[in-house]
C-alpha cells in the first residue's frame, strides 16, 4: 500500500463515432471516481441505462469504501431492471459499466459487461477486466483462439449487463499502483477497432492524457468509427504527504 499514490491528471473524452446517428455511452470524472458506460437496447433505452449508472455512480461521491462502489451498481441494477418494466419505449435496455477510485494506492474497480480497465505501466498495458462476452468466455475455455475472436460474429454479444436482470454479477477487482501508472477505461468503441498496440502508443506517446484521449477517439474514427467511443484516462504519482492528506 502507497499512501502517497494520488490521482495527479484526468482526462476522457467520448464521441459518437462514425456509424451510429447517437451516443448512448457516458464517462464519469469525478475525483477519485471515474467511469464509462455503454447503453444499448433501443433508441431511447440505452441512453437511460448509461445515465442511471453513472447517477448511482455520483451518489457513491468522495467516500473511497469499494462496498459502496458494489452496491451503487446493484442498486443501479434494480433501478434499471425496474425502469424498462415500467415503461415500454425502455423494454430491453441495460448497460455495462466500468468503474473505479483510487485510495492509498490501490485501484479498486467494480465492473460489469464488456467495457475495459487497462493498466499501462513501463511501456507495457495489460487488459485488468475480463469481458463479460460470448467469444470472451470461449477464448477462456480454450474454445477460440484470441485471434479469431476479433473476427467473430457475436463478438458483440454480452453475457452481463446493467438492467436486464433482476440479480447481477459484479467483478469487484483490486490493482495495487505504482508511480506513473496510467488507468484507461474504455468502451468497446476503442477496443474493438483499435489493437492494443495502437492504444498503448497513443497514451505513451501523449504529452498529456488530453491529448491521448483525443488520438483514442481519431484512432477508432479512422477504423471506421463503428460505434460509440469513450475513454477515460487517469495517472497516478506520487505526491508528498501533505498534499495526499489535502487532496
Ligand atoms: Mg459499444
Amino acid at each position: 500500500m502507497r499512501d502517497d499514490l494520488a490521482l495527479t491528471e484526468l482526462a476522457s473524452a467520448s464521441d459518437v463515432g462514425r456509424v451510429r446517428s447517437d451516443n448512448q455511452d457516458l464517462d464519469l470524472v469525478a475525483p477519485p471516481l471515474i467511469a464509462v458506460a455503454d447503453g444499448m437496447g433501443g433508441h431511447k433505452g440505452g441512453a437511460t441505462a448509461a445515465r442511471m449508472a453513472v447517477d448511482a455512480l455520483r451518489e457513491v461521491g468522495t467516500t473511497t469504501d469499494p462496498a459502496a462502489l458494489l452496491g451503487a451498481l446493484k442498486q443501479a441494477n434494480t433501478a434499471i431492471a425496474a425502469a424498462a418494466v415500467a415503461d415500454p419505449d425502455l423494454e430491453g435496455m441495460g448497460t455495462t459499466t466500468t468503474a473505479g477510485f483510487v485510495d492509498a494506492g490501490v485501484l479498486y474497480l467494480v465492473h460489469v459487461g464488456d467495457s475495459r480497465a487497462y493498466l499501462v505501466r513501463d511501456g507495457r498495458m495489460v487488459q485488468v477486466t475480463d469481458d463479460h462476452s460470448i467469444v470472451a468466455e470461449m477464448v477462456r475455455r480454450g474454445a477460440l483462439s484470441e485471434a479469431d475472436a476479433e473476427h467473430h460474429p457475436a463478438r458483440h454479444v454480452i453475457t452481463r449487463a446493467l438492467g436486464v436482470d433482476i440479480d447481477v454479477e459484479v467483478d469487484a477487482l483490486r490493482v495495487d499502483l505504482e508511480p506513473g501508472d496510467v488507468v484507461l477505461l474504455c468502451t468497446d468503441g476503442l477496443s474493438g477497432p483499435v489493437d492494443d498496440d495502437e492504444i498503448l502508443a497513443a497514451i505513451d506517446g501523449a504529452g498529456t492524457l488530453n491529448d491521448a484521449a483525443a488520438t483514442l477517439i481519431a484512432l477508432a474514427n479512422d477504423a471506421g468509427g463503428p460505434d460509440n467511443v469513450t475513454v477515460v484516462l487517469a495517472r497516478v504519482d506520487a505526491v508528498t504527504r501533505e498534499a495526499a492528506a489535502a487532496g
